[in-house]
């Protein structure tokens, strides 16, 4: 049985089109500029400025969905970028050399915008970068970041100041390059719209609690455009309002996005950007959804707060999952998992990928000791396709799926 679309998806649809749009009329008039940004970098400091934001991870994303990345990610390394790093990486740096993007068939744009300024937090991962360097040398523009710590257990005074005072150094390139002097009281209200946008994506991924779930981590990895790219802008806001309105509709009603599910799971890791569709729709047949994932809950940042602007962004940037050790990993997964009522644990394995990858220090079997549940790993990547394997994929969740549900009988 197929379930009928989200009916937000068409607004979600919508925004994303007026946010490249909009990118692109600001390369064009030369006003606003535009500043990159990393996933989870300083986004709202970049609104606050005055710039256009532009997150290369999305793009990387599209090239992984719409399998561009395939053929992409040979010329990068024909640049001399190896094909076992970031595949967002070596698929958007191919991208960029072959004259080619997603966004041309979705948009009619020729190019992503060019920067203005480059800015990172490599609180994810180092690949982000070496990725923006690229550009920054490319392009002849600034490149300004935050060095973050990394692997921490608890979140202390000291992380904190050390990120702060790197997010105040940036400022002077900021106000240089976007024309615009720093004003707090814009940045408070910049992050109190984050803060409204975190809340509401909270309580998106939270609607996965409820059984059945209405919602899955297929549809979690599109409908969290908004809270990547838009965090900070009323439009995020108002279309997490339109979304939970659904949801609550929808758990009213008691729709299940997977009718007659039999078995919830949790994912770890990367999503396979090419294979979403062909995952969804075994998952669907096996009635066994995916319910909560880590990737997801990343744009979920419980520290903003309009009260202390640069203090509140240091921690959530602190506070990110990727950043944090293996104990407090295994913690923050145990709560999703109980939380969703999840019966077992795939972790993917992206090869190009080890920041966002937590099967190769035993997390799975400490987790599925801890919480007598079973883990399988699979081998793949995010936009790589070449280490993916749809046979072997199918064949090692069928046999998950069918180990749970005969624990469940
Ligand atoms: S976290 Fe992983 S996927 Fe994301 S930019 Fe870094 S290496 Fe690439």
């Amino acid at each position: 049985m197929v379930m009928p679309p989200i009916k937000a998806t068409k607004q979600m649809k919508k925004l994303m089109e007026d946010h490249f749009l909009g990118l692109a009329k600001a390369k064009e008039e030369g006003n606003p500029k535009v500043a990159w940004c990393t996933s989870v970098g300083p986004a709202e400091l970049l609104h606050a400025m005055g710039f256009d934001v532009y997150f290369p991870e999305n793009h990387g994303a599209m090239l992984g969905a719409t399998r561009m990345a395939t053929d992409l990610i040979p010329e990068a390394v024909a640049a001399g970028y190896s094909p076992e790093i970031c595949s967002y990486l070596t698929s958007d740096v191919g991208s960029y050399l072959a004259g080619q993007t997603p966004l041309t068939r979705a948009y009619g744009l020729e190019s992503v915008p060019r920067a203005d300024v480059l800015v990172f937090n490599n609180n994810q991962c180092r690949e982000v970068q070496d990725w923006f360097m690229f550009y920054a040398r490319e392009w002849d523009v600034p490149l300004v970041g935050i060095n973050n710590p990394r692997v921490i257990h608890e979140v202390k005074e000291s992380h904190v100041a050390d990120v702060k005072s790197q997010m105040h150094d940036m400022i002077p390139v900021l106000e240089q390059v976007s024309g615009n002097k720093f004003d707090i009281d814009r940045f408070r209200e910049v992050v109190g719209l984050s803060k409204q946008c975190t809340i509401r994506w909270r309580k998106v991924l939270e609607g996965a609690a409820h059984h059945p779930s209405p919602m899955t981590f297929f549809d979690h990895c599109i409908h969290m455009a908004p809270a990547v790219v838009l965090r900070g802008k009323q439009e995020a806001v108002d279309y997490y309002d339109l979304l939970l309105a659904e949801i609550d509709q929808m758990v009213q009603d008691q729709v299940a996005a997977v009718p007659g599910e039999q078995v919830r799971l949790y994912w770890d890791g990367m999503p396979v950007w090419g294979r979403l569709r062909m995952l969804s729709e075994l998952l669907n047949e096996l009635q066994a959804p995916i319910v909560s994932s880590t990737y997801c809950n990343s744009w979920i940042f419980d520290a903003l707060d309009e009260r202390d602007p640069f203090d509140s962004m240091a921690r959530a940037a602190l506070e990110l999952f990727n950043v944090r050790d293996d104990d407090f990993k295994e913690g923050y997964v145990k709560e999703w998992v109980e939380r969703c009522g999840v019966a077992g644990i795939i972790f993917h394995d992206a090869k190009t990928c080890p920041y966002n990858t937590n099967s190769r220090f035993a997390m799975p079997q400490r987790l599925s000791q801890e919480l007598g549940l079973p883990t399988l790993v699979i081998n793949g990547d995010l936009n790589d396709l070449r280490f993916f394997s749809d046979e072997q994929a199918k064949t090692n969740i069928e046999a998950f799926v069918e180990q749970l549900l005969e624990q469940a009988a």
